[in-house]
């Protein structure tokens, strides 16, 4: 099991089972955006990952970042605004790193994430503490990072553990981008939705390998 690494079709695999559960979260997602911004992020989750779903069906993947990076342009053609440029970003920038990458390792998955959180800080200006997805991508890349000498299915939990705790913190925060800046304090007490997606998409690609 140490030496555990996932094929292209492993990883269209892991991207469908993800696709099913952001499918099936929609209603957990448009409450958590209706707290503390206009409710409709459960249903642009679904569109997106509706959309990704059919073109990872039809892929035959020659790389593990071509499964990814195909999901990031379905996500950023089909969902629109702010919330469908960075999701699509996030595995956009993270496949294209792994454009060459026929077997996904800790190591590997650490460069994914690491060209992750840097497509999405520079398109969308966001840092950790904004409360915004980028605290659980950033809690998954750290976590990434720290693992890139364990064995894959270690990094993966650890990667799920660190999104969690990301989007666990956003709770105490107060929102600095997008539509929740407008409700201030109003903000604490909530996870952040986008947060909240990131969160559920690393533990189910953990549940996938372990
Ligand atoms: P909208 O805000 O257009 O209604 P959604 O409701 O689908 O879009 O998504 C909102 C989520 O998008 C937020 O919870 C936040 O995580 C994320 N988001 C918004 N703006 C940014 C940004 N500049 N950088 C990173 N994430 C962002
Ligand atoms: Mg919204």
């Amino acid at each position: 099991m140490s030496d555990r690494t996932l094929s292209p079709n492993e990883v269209k695999e892991m991207i469908l089972s993800i696709c099913d559960k952001i499918i099936a979260s929609e209603a957990e997602l448009s409450e958590a955006d209706r707290k503390l911004g206009d409710g409709d992020h459960g249903l642009g989750m679904q569109r997106g990952f509706t959309a990704a779903k059919a073109q990872i069906e039809a892929l035959d993947p020659k790389s593990v970042g071509e499964v990814f990076s195909t999901t990031g342009m379905a996500l950023m053609a089909s969902m629109g605004g702010a919330s469908g440029a960075v999701m699509g970003m996030l595995y956009q920038s993270g496949g294209t790193a792994l454009n060459d990458c026929e077997a996904l390792d800790a190591p590997a998955l650490s460069k994914f994430l690491d060209a992750a959180r840097d497509g999405v800080c520079n398109l969308g200006g966001a840092k950790p503490g904004d409360k915004t997805m980028v605290d659980a991508l950033a809690g998954a890349q750290e976590a990434g990072q720290a693992s890139v000498g364990r064995s894959l299915s270690e990094a993966f939990t650890a990667v799920a553990a660190g999104a969690t705790d990301g989007m666990e913190k956003t709770k105490a925060m107060i929102a600095t981008m997008g539509r929740a800046k407008t409700l201030g304090e109003k903000s604490i007490g909530h996870p952040d939705p986008g947060a909240l997606s990131v969160s559920i998409m690393f533990n189910t690609m953990n549940e996938y390998v372990n």
